[in-house]
């Protein structure tokens, strides 16, 4: 069934495929940006799709599950999350879910790929309805060029919603990455960075990227795991990294009344999705 024309199918390093059954509209938009093949489907029960470079990105079905795991467990982790930066995250759905929060004043977003903002803009329109919020400034260039020339200690929350660790994400999983942005941070910063699948990334990407973040200055690491169906396996993760004491539920009380509406976050979410399987508390210790 997988090779019907009417199939996008997206076979992943994990041995795995992953397929979404296509309208007779099929492909809305594809163009080679100056970084990576941009391209916007139209499915039957996912509505759109972008991918990049041939990976799943975005599907209207399920990226609150990814735009609210990526913004809101890192925000109720911070004590007064003020300055907040997301690098990458150009389909601006993870700046949404950032300023739902009244106590973010500001949030800079950094995507090397403008483009993706763009199309975005017009197939994803929901996702980017706060890209004119006041507190919000769009910028375009590589991450870790932002990020070493970035005042030190000016952030207090920031976001890496990158790519896969390829391509021009890559440079977004390196040590001079990670020292760059615990240069960045404030006394009680946090980093949180998509890490991946547990089930099959655990060994060769979130212990090396855990270690990494030690390693670059980074006093404790915290794996959030969600569902994810539009991602290889099914089953994907966040990392929290504080840079100084321990990731912590800090504002548990003001997650337990939302202020604000959520259709996959709350308290319960926020901490049961640290609760890890067996495995992975024996390789993450
Ligand atoms: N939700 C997606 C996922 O988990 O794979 C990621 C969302 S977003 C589309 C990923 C973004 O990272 C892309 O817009 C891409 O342009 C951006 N990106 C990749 N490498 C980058 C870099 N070095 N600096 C800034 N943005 C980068």
């Amino acid at each position: 069934m997988t090779t019907q024309p009417n199939w996008f199918t997206e076979l992943s390093d994990s041995g795995t495929i992953f397929g979404l059954e296509l309208t007779e509209a099929g492909k809305l938009h594809e163009e080679q940006t100056p970084f990576q093949k941009l391209a916007i489907y139209d499915t039957t029960t996912f509505g759109k799709l972008m991918t990049l470079d041939g990976c799943t990105m975005v599907t209207t079905r399920d990226n609150f599950v990814y735009h609210e795991m990526m913004a809101h467990p890192v925000l109720f982790s911070h004590p007064a999350p003020k300055r907040v930066c997301i690098i990458g995250g150009g389909d601006c759905g993870t700046l949404r879910e950032v300023l739902r929060h009244p106590e973010v004043e500001s949030a800079i977003q950094i995507d090397i790929d403008e483009r993706v903002t763009r199309v975005s803009e017009m197939f994803f329109p929901e996702l980017c309805e706060s890209n004119n919020d006041p507190r919000a400034t769009l910028a375009f260039e590589d991450g870790i060029a932002w990020i070493n020339n970035a005042e030190p200690g000016s952030l207090d929350v920031l976001i890496v919603d990158s790519t896969d660790p390829v391509g021009p994400g890559a440079v977004l999983y390196s040590e001079e990455f990670f020292r760059g942005c615990w240069r960045a941070l404030g006394e009680n910063g946090l980093l949180v960075q998509q890490s991946e699948s547990p089930l099959v990334h655990a060994e060769k990407i979130i212990k090396p990227m855990h270690d990494t973040m030690r390693q670059a200055g980074f006093s404790d690491t915290k794996l959030h795991q969600f569902q994810l169906v539009s991602y290889p396996t099914g089953w994907w993760s966040c990392t929290i990294a504080a840079k100084a004491g321990k990731v912590e539920f800090a504002r548990q009380a003001a997650a337990e009344v939302l202020t604000f509406p959520t259709r996959y976050y709350n308290a319960g979410i926020h901490q049961g999705s640290a609760a890890l399987p067996q495995f992975l508390k024996e390789l993450l210790g």
